[in-house]
């Protein structure tokens, strides 16, 4: 999980956010609860948050990623518009720009109605999920500051389930071998004996260094497990420090 920001809110929104959830807001109040509207009807009121302009603007913001596990469409399922309070419980939300986010299939399914108005789970929109989790090998933890509100998000949305931690293991692999190829190039560096082998060696490095960030560039799949790592890894620090000398 990475931060994302919002972008400003779709014209469509802003022109019928009102009307919609007045509409749904009735029903309510006609058939006595949110659960009794008929389903067909009920498909009608709620089909305007899918918009082609809210989908849009709202998927870009997370580089067309699930803002919960970082799987792109395809993987897990195609992205879809979650609301992150439950409108089964928080109809007044349904069509508030501040209430949706982009999520998988998966995650979508995982979270389902979980009330989080009243047991919270990270929004990676208002919260920097950088300062909550952590990694240990290919599983997502919280940090001990943010222990409860961090463990739920994981529980809620299945973040260290198998469809996950198998791509983590994935990467993992890749990971450790760039650090274990950077770590050969910067003892080649060090015992080059020229200039100009000195050169040569330090653009191979630069190069390496290269490769290995893509991986945690903001709109690659998992790219928050990839940065985690490489703020841990000791030979891509040296070598960031020696191909900035
Ligand atoms: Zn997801």
């Amino acid at each position: 999980m990475i931060k994302l920001n919002r972008d400003a809110k779709p014209e469509i929104l802003i022109n019928n956010e009102h009307s919609w959830t007045s509409q749904l807001m009735d029903a309510i109040t006609a058939f006595g609860d949110y659960s009794k509207i008929p389903n067909e009807k009920k498909e009608k009121l709620l089909v305007h948050y899918r918009h082609q302009e809210i989908k849009s603007v709202l998927f870009q913001s997370s580089l067309q990623k699930c803002a919960f596990c970082e799987t792109k469409p395809g993987e897990s399922g195609n992205i879809e518009v979650e609301h992150f309070a439950p409108k089964s419980i928080y109809p007044e939300l349904a069509f508030k720009w501040e209430n949706f986010l982009p999520a998988c299939r998966k995650c979508n399914g995982s979270k389902d109605d979980h009330d989080t108005g009243n047991f919270p789970i990270v929004n990676p929109y208002d919260e920097n999920p950088e300062d909550i989790f952590h990694y240990n090998d290919i599983k997502i933890a919280a940090n001990d500051a943010h222990e409860e509100v961090g463990e739920r998000t994981i529980r809620v949305c299945g973040l260290n389930s198998v469809r996950l931690m198998k791509p983590r293991a994935d990467i993992l692999v890749s990971l450790h071998s760039f650090s274990q190829a950077l770590d050969e190039a910067i003892k080649d560096y060090e015992e080059a004996e020229t200039d100009i082998k000195k050169q040569n060696r330090k653009r191979k490095i630069r190069e390496a260094l290269e490769a290995i960030e893509v991986l945690a560039n903001p709109s690659e799949k998992f790219s928050g497990f990839c940065k985690a790592y490489l703020q841990k890894c000791t030979p891509y620090h040296e070598a960031k420090r020696l191909v900035g000398e």
